[in-house]
């Protein structure tokens, strides 16, 4: 029993900031970025963080030691590679476009092999004041895990109901082609989770090609390595375009100072690199934005030529308030 005047009068000697401890509030923020892009209103969606593990693995053909150089020398844990993965919303005032889905749980814990933190970009779609359901289209730039599973759910019903899904034909036949599963152990996993996901909208795809405008202000530029028919979307409006560059590159330091380095997920890694190299360059020499999918969140910024390679420019995303 505490003694009451003793209490009483430690209190009356005490500072007021001593007398309770705030309790930490262990409540993330939202996943979402919003911005406007000319006419455009444009919402970065997370999907989440995907930890990739030792850069030895992701970046097979790196000199040794060299991955973990340089991510310490950019302030980064060397044992861990880890990538966002940033949906992008795009609300062109007609059309409501979603680019790439995340990892979602259609594939139950394959769904889970890169950890529990993926799969994050429904929930938060509807803390953005998104509903599912007003999507007019899925822009795929490929139809890995990470960038489509997310079409459906574990029981195999569309996410998106109302939208149609756009894609190359080349990725559509080599992803839903069971006699690709051959190679690397992930590929079994990818061609059964790209089949159940892209076969629940087979009555609504959209085949991309190179320079066609998918929607008004939305063209598809061809960038093929990391997958055959990966594609990367030019976004302009009121004369500025930004590039949804998807995997043209997995690493804002790794990949841009080091672009010919090899990918342990891409299909053709020497044409990956060379498409990296050629296509960078091309959006360095025109100054235009970038959003990334897997660079640090938001993964909005600029690429300028360093050295042998690039270096990433993360725009200053404005702060906007409520109240
Ligand atoms: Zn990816």
């Amino acid at each position: 029993m505490i003694n009451r005047r003793a209490l009483l009068g430690a209190g009356a000697m005490l500072p007021l900031a001593a007398q309770a401890a705030a309790p930490f509030a262990n409540t993330p923020a939202p996943g979402w970025y919003r911005f406007r892009w000319g006419d455009f209103e444009a919402t970065v969606v997370s999907d989440g963080t995907l930890p990739l593990g030792e850069p030895a693995g992701g970046f097979p053909t790196s000199p040794p030691g060299e991955a973990r150089q340089l991510l310490e020398s950019a302030f980064l844990r060397p044992d861990n590679v880890l990538l966002e993965q940033n949906c992008l919303v795009l609300n062109t005032g007609r059309q409501l476009i979603l680019f790439d889905t995340g990892m979602g749980d259609s594939m139950g814990p394959a769904s889970q092999m890169f950890g529990p933190t993926t799969g994050k970009l429904l929930a938060n779609l509807r803390a953005a004041g998104i509903d599912p359901a007003a999507i007019d289209m899925v822009v795929l730039t490929h139809p890995h895990c990470d960038h489509c599973w997310a079409l459906v759910d574990a029981q195999g019903r569309r996410n998106f109901p109302n939208a149609q899904v756009a894609l190359s034909e080349v990725d559509l036949r080599y992803w839903t082609d069971a006699n690709n599963k051959r190679g690397p152990e992930f590929m079994g996993a990818f061609i059964d989770g790209a089949t159940k996901n892209l076969n629940a909208y087979r009555d609504r795809l959209v085949m991309v090609r190179d320079e066609q405008e998918v929607v008004p202000g939305v063209t598809a530029l061809f960038a093929p390595g990391h997958t055959l028919g990966h594609h990367v979307y030019a976004i302009t409006s009121q004369g500025r375009t930004m590039i949804n560059s998807g995997d043209l590159a997995h690493h804002h330091v790794l990949l841009l100072r080091r672009p010919m380095w090899e990918f342990a997920y891409d299909t053709d890694p020497a044409l990956s690199a060379r498409t990296r190299t050629r296509m960078l360059d091309r959006v360095a020499t025109d100054g235009h934005a970038m959003i990334s999918y897997h660079f640090p969140w938001p993964g909005l910024g600029h690429v300028t030529k360093e050295g042998q390679g690039f270096a990433w420019h993360q725009a200053p995303m404005n702060v906007t308030t409520v109240g």
